[in-house]
């Protein structure tokens, strides 16, 4: 038997690493046990590719579209 009790279960996995989650700025487990990293999970990496989705197709409300502004100019 040659245990060194010494050396294991000082640092407790080192090579996990903690990052913070772009959405809800909690802590993210930036490892490769965490498919959703750097989120912390699979809401936040939904809501994110949300956010992005949403602001890539946004209309702007406050500006009326000339070309789909006269509905009843179709005057017969
Ligand atoms: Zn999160």
């Amino acid at each position: 038997m040659s245990l060194t009790p010494m050396a294991s279960s000082a640092t407790p996995t080192p090579a996990t690493k903690i990052v913070k989650c772009p959405t809800c700025g909690g802590p993210s487990v930036y490892a490769a046990s965490n498919r959703f990293r750097p989120f912390c999970s699979e809401r936040c990496r939904s809501i994110d590719l949300g956010a992005w989705a949403s602001e890539e197709f946004r209309v702007p409300e406050d500006e009326p579209d000339p070309q789909a502004q006269t509905p009843d100019d179709q005057s017969s």
